[in-house]
């Protein structure tokens, strides 16, 4: 068993954000010095497989991805690297989600070449607490990994298609993850449309309508007339600004939410891009091809009519097992499916206390702004919310 300073479960896009604000910060390499080690249980691809392998544009501007790397620091590397260069050019525009996936391994692969030994490739099936206050992450056999002061839950989320498929009363073999559509397993889906199927898409996010234009370009004419349809409750557009809003008038559901540090309307959820665009075509009626319906009040019944569902209602977090010192489990605090941690992203537990020493990073534990969205982005996971990890790992840690 490893001893070390702070682990981090995982090694996904939040993960990475540990190893770039310790840089940010001047401390990476004497945190990687006292032991900070990341384990992630996939094995294929750069360290912690291919990041955002997804078919379609960030909902981000291009340069989100790169503003939390110093380019003074270790990381310089990968911002020479062709993904960094195109980001940079694409600048305030969004950028297909491969790109920035692949500047996101360009990260992974500076830290693998810098501390290999504190890469470890190991499937992690609980964090057990010790006398001393420590953790220690074991493996499904009871095999301990290792022990450290702090750890840092950062293992993602994962789209509940059992339980959507319970709510709604439809056979779970219709109902498919939009992070699998959005991968590129469009075969099945766009043969039933081409044979004048329909297909519901679950959720009023950009993943839902970024699902629909993914189809839609797919099948071009070949797209029945209202083969899809998008099934929400409410709509948010994004604005930089809240003088640059334009309201579509048959939008009775819109969003409004002002970002009280940025000034950006819906900030965190907001459509932008081709999904935006794509939404406010079908709220005004030329884009025949997609139908919307508002699910306030009641499911409509496309769900059970449609040859598939895509859900595309968010994720939950994909969590790892807590134990005590004395191996009972630790409950903790959840707000639909998701983690709760506080401002600091401290994990906290079902009492409302925060659970000593544990940090959670990343899309299952993600923060919550003033209205209570999610602060889902590779530049809040990298920039503050890495920030109050190293801050606090990097207090005990002698200089
Ligand atoms: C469709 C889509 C669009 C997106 N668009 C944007 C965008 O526009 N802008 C933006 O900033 N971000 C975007 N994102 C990225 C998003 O912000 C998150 O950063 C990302 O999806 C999740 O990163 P993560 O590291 O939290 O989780 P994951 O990517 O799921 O990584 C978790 C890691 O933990 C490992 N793991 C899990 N459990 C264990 C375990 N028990 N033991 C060991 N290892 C484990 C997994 O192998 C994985 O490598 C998008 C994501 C999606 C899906």
């Amino acid at each position: 068993m490893k001893k070390a300073l702070c682990q981090v479960v995982g090694f996904g896009p939040a993960a990475l954000g540990v190893a770039v604000a310790a840089d940010r910060g001047g401390v990476l390499d004497r945190l990687l010095g006292e032991g900070l080690v990341f384990l992630d249980r996939h094995t294929e691809g750069p360290p912690g497989g291919r990041r955002l392998p997804y078919l379609i544009e960030s909902n981000s501007a291009a340069s989100d991805f790169l503003g939390a790397v110093d380019p003074a620091g270790a990381f310089a590397e990968a911002l020479a690297g062709p993904a960094a260069r195109l980001l940079s050019d694409r600048a305030d525009r969004h950028v297909p989600l491969t790109v920035a996936g692949a500047f996101l391994d360009d990260l992974a692969q500076v830290v693998a070449a810098t501390a290999p030994d504190a890469l470890i490739r190991a499937d992690v099936a609980s964090l057990r607490r010790g006398a001393d206050g420590t953790w220690t992450s074991v493996t499904a056999d009871g095999t301990p990994l290792v022990t450290s002061r702090f750890a840092v839950l950062a293992t993602g989320g994962h789209e509940d298609t059992a339980l959507t498929a319970r709510r709604h009363g439809i056979p779970p073999s219709r109902v498919l993850p939009s992070g699998e559509l959005l991968a590129g397993k469009l075969t099945y889906v766009v043969g039933r449309l081409r044979a004048g199927g329909q297909v519901a898409i679950l959720g009023g996010s950009h993943s839902a309508f970024a699902a629909a234009a993914l189809l839609l370009d797919r099948l071009g004419d070949q797209a029945p007339r209202h083969g899809v349809h998008v099934v929400h409750r409410t709509l948010a557009l994004g604005h930089p600004r809240p003088w640059a809003m334009d309201r579509p008038a048959a939008a009775p559901v819109m969003a409004w939410e002002v970002c009280e540090e940025t000034g950006v309307v819906n900030r965190f959820h907001g459509l932008r891009g081709v999904a935006r665009e794509l939404c406010l075509k079908a709220l005004s009626g030329s884009e025949d091809r997609l139908m919307l319906h508002d699910a306030t009040h009641a499911p409509p019944g496309i769900l059970s009519r449609a040859d598939l569902v895509v859900h595309a209602t968010g994720y939950r977090t994909r969590q790892v097992p807590l134990y005590d010192v004395d191996g009972r489990p630790v409950a903790l605090s959840r707000s639909d499916g998701a983690v709760d941690v506080d401002d600091e992203c401290r994990v906290t537990g079902a009492d409302g206390a925060v659970v000593p020493g544990l940090f959670g990073l990343g899309l299952g534990y993600a923060r919550q702004d003033p209205y209570g969205r999610r602060r889902v982005g590779v530049n809040v996971f990298h920039g503050t919310d890495a920030d109050h990890v190293v801050r606090a790992v990097g207090s005990v840690c002698p200089a």
